[in-house]
């Protein structure tokens, strides 16, 4: 059997969670007539304490139509250099929205530092950009941003006139390990996108929550971008199921992770960040892609990443007993 750690996105849905999709009730949800659908935008917007919801078919189509609503042509948004929002989204807002990113580096806990952007914030003038959006990750690169820090966050907006939009792919990971509900974490931002389809372990989708105005605007943008689908609700079966399931068990992945990085920092010549939720970065000086083959040829998969480190991520499918056997394989093939 493989263990597979590339990412906390491989998880098959379990039997009852299928079950769960089998017995969904259906209707057309570009009519709006998807009872399952409309129970999973509810239970989503109430968790993260917003108004309303929208199930979108990835956290790409979540962020983007997030974007495109807060910003309009000629605007920009303020965004980490490695958050997924501006990496690895293809320039979406770029190439869609006429929307300009604003980039800056993460600090070492994930966080932005507002001297930073204050001093990047344009003036009213013609020759700039307008500065229409602050946009956070949490978790970012398995790391959860401080709760001080979060409350800091509201009153800097407002002072410079940004609207705040959090890519909470893994808002839930950062809820568990803050110890305070998901709505707490969401509180100061006024959209919030989080995957379904990642340490939850459902196999597709995504919600955006925010006003029942912003949605109605971002409902425009999710038909235009192809989002709009119709028995969707077999999907966002899979979705009730799994944040009424699996939000409390990610502790269990937090644990393995944990686990994961402290065997590996006792082997020699391996360095390990240090590990808050359910990704563990780790530095074996030495080649990544070679060992990256012999874990392979032995049933570990992992993904090599920045071409430095590589990264060990736990999920719903992988167990305790999974991680005894990585360590094993790790210490032969490091040895
Ligand atoms: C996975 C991820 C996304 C995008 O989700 P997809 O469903 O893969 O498009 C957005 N932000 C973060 C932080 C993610 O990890």
């Amino acid at each position: 059997m493989v263990i597979d750690l590339r990412s906390d996105t491989v998880t098959r849905p379990t039997s009852s969670m299928r079950d769960a999709m089998g017995s969904a009730e259906l209707g057309d949800d570009v009519f709006g007539d998807d009872p399952t659908v409309t129970r999973l935008e509810e239970l989503a917007a109430g968790m993260l304490g917003k108004e309303a919801g929208m199930f979108v078919p990835s956290g790409t189509q979540s962020n983007l139509c997030a974007l495109l609503t807060h910003c309009g042509r000629g605007d920009e948004y303020l965004v980490g250099q490695t958050a997924h929002a501006y990496l690895f989204e293809g320039g979406g807002g770029a190439v869609l929205g006429s929307v300009q990113p604003q980039p800056l580096e993460q600090e070492a806990d994930g966080t932005l530092d507002f001297e930073k952007l204050a001093a990047l914030v344009k003036p009213d003038d013609f020759h700039y950009a307008r500065s229409r959006l602050l946009c956070l990750e949490n978790t970012t690169w398995g790391k959860v941003l401080p709760l001080e820090y979060l409350e800091t966050v509201r009153p800097f907006a407002e002072k410079y006139g940004l609207s705040l939009h959090l890519d909470g792919a893994r808002i839930f990971n950062a809820a568990v390990v803050s110890g305070v509900p998901a709505s707490k974490v969401a509180a100061p931002f006024d959209s919030v996108s989080l995957c379904l389809s990642k340490g939850l372990g459902a196999p597709v989708g995504s919600v955006l929550v925010a006003s029942e105005d912003f949605i109605k605007e971002g409902k425009r943008f999710r038909k235009m971008l192809g989002g709009g689908m119709r028995q969707s609700g077999l999907l966002a079966a899979a979705g009730i199921y799994a944040l009424e399931n699996h939000v409390e068990r990610l502790a269990e992945d937090h644990a393995n992770a944990r686990t994961l990085a402290e065997g590996l920092a006792e082997i020699p010549g391996v360095t390990v960040d240090p590990v808050q939720t359910n990704m563990v970065f780790v530095d074996v000086c030495g080649d990544t892609i070679h060992l990256a083959e012999r874990m392979e040829a032995s049933g570990v998969l992992m993904a090599g990443y920045t071409g430095k480190k590589i990264r060990l991520v736990t999920h719903l499918d992988i167990s305790a007993k999974n991680i005894e056997k990585v360590l094993c394989e790790f210490r032969e093939a490091l040895s």
